[in-house]
């Protein structure tokens, strides 16, 4: 995370903390602390500064971050034709959504919603491909209506869906079949998709049969093969493997007619949270390479956290201490309804002080004020005792961060910020009480009774 760097606090000693940023060497360079008399800088600006200003708990994005990532990702695969389409569900801000479109990139989405937001950020329909096993004939309509790149159909019986709402809009929907190739990902079990066990995709087995049938179809043209095996990959060889199943069922798709123009190579990407290696752009690039390059097709990404992850974190504050005779709790404004990783995946997520102090070291779990055991951000870690007030930063936020956040409790959802050099901008206020309840309503009956029995 080359842009969340600890600064003195007269802005000047730069010190770089280490938390990569996915797309670059995994190198920590500096302390993954900083010290007294420094302070974490977003690009520019404090992150004490924007606590201060917008409040707590608050996403914090570096704009310089993302569309570097987004650059770097571009850049390793020139001279192929490709697009990027980045995957929303990561961060599905329409600021940050545009911030990739204005450098020419797609988006991946998999609901109507996602679909909504792509075009309010100015995402070219034809750089918009859309997977999910659940589409609904509604969603399917406005994504025919958009006119996007290709549905990326997981099961016979939406295709058949897609063929029905293409006719009756009298026109073509462009297609590509999600293979499962049955890879091992050797990721999280709740990230992975591309095993034979998963709710996701046609087997590679069954693949020609349904291309078959697809192309049979009067409303539906087949163009492409997408497939997408799981996220959080560290490895290489898990997309390798797969690739090469994929190639080969283009290629013979190919000799029988079909008119395969995309290779729909999914995201799933790593980054480093804590001490990963996943691979750089770069060498996935060069490694996969030389198993698509031949099939003269157009390479669609699906990038999600590595493009987002690193370029975020979710600012927090000290609210209390406390401590029993197991434990040490550090007791935090932001909980699992604001990140829901250390609680859904035991996902670890660094957590820095905002402003350092030399305070003593301890080892506490940092948690959440919402009622549930399961409300954590981090178990047992290692900090400087913090104070009530003081503000953490909890890196590597940028992806399935926000987008998984909700109101359990009745917590309104935090802020986001975007940092680009030394301003920042508000991309999403915070809710307050009343969008809580704008939607409800309480029936007549319900009021009638009340006062009839008051
Ligand atoms: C989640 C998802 C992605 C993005 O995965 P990352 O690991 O964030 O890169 C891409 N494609 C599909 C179909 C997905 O479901």
């Amino acid at each position: 995370m080359d842009d969340f760097i600890y600064r003195g606090r007269a802005g000047e000693g730069l010190e770089n903390t280490g938390n990569d940023a996915g797309a670059r060497q995994p190198v920590v360079r500096g302390r993954s602390t900083g010290s007294a008399g420094e302070e974490l800088f977003c690009e520019g600006v404090p992150l004490s500064r924007i606590a201060r200003e917008v409040g707590t708990p608050v996403y914090v994005y570096s704009y310089n971050t993302l569309t570097r990532h987004f650059k770097v990702f571009d850049e390793a695969f020139d001279g192929i034709p490709h697009v990027i389409c980045f995957a929303m569900k990561a961060n599905s801000n329409i600021a940050v959504v545009k911030a990739f479109s204005a450098l020419g990139g797609g988006a991946d989405v998999v609901s109507g919603g996602e679909l909504f937001r792509a075009l309010k950020a100015g995402v070219e329909p034809s750089k918009i491909v859309y997977a999910g096993v659940g589409k609904t004939e509604r969603e399917i309509e406005a994504a025919l209506t958009a006119g996007i790149l290709m549905f990326n159909i997981e099961s016979q019986e939406e295709l058949l869906a897609i063929d029905g709402v293409a006719g009756r809009l009298g026109v073509k929907a462009l297609i590509a079949l999600r293979v499962n190739p049955d890879v091992d990902a050797k990721t999280h079990p709740y990230i992975s998709t591309g095993l034979k066990k998963n709710k996701f995709g046609v087997s590679i087995e069954q693949a020609m049969d349904e291309y078959e049938r697809a192309e049979a179809l009067p409303n539906v043209k087949v163009v492409g093969i997408h497939q997408h095996i799981g996220s959080q990959l560290t490895e290489i060889s898990p997309f390798v493997d797969s690739l090469k199943k994929t190639a080969e069922l283009a290629r013979r798709l190919k000799s029988k007619g079909f008119g395969i123009k995309y290779i729909d190579v999914g995201g799933g990407l790593g980054i480093r949270y804590l001490n990963e290696k996943p691979p750089l752009p770069s060498e996935l690039a060069r490694a996969i390479r030389p198993v698509l390059e031949d099939l003269g097709c157009t390479l669609v990404f699906e990038p999600g956290r590595v493009l987002a992850g690193n370029a975020g974190c979710l600012v927090t504050k000290v609210l209390y201490r406390k401590s029993t005779a197991e434990k040490n709790f550090i007791i935090v404004d932001a909980g699992m309804n604001d990140l829901v990783r250390p609680t859904l995946y035991q996902a670890y997520h660094e957590i820095k002080q905002v402003v350092p102090t030399d305070a003593p070291e301890f080892s506490a779990d940092v948690v959440g004020p919402i009622c549930e055991t399961g409300d954590f951000l981090a178990k047992d870690r290692a900090m400087r005792v913090p104070q009530p007030g003081e503000f953490l930063a909890v890196m590597s936020a940028g992806a399935y961060g926000f987008t998984m956040s909700s109101n359990y409790n009745s917590r309104p959802r935090a802020a986001e910020v975007m940092v680009d050099g030394d301003g920042y901008y508000i991309i999403r206020r915070r809710e307050d009480y009343e969008d809580l309840v704008s939607g409800e309503e309480i029936p007549e009956f319900l009021e009638e009774k009340a006062a009839r029995d008051a």
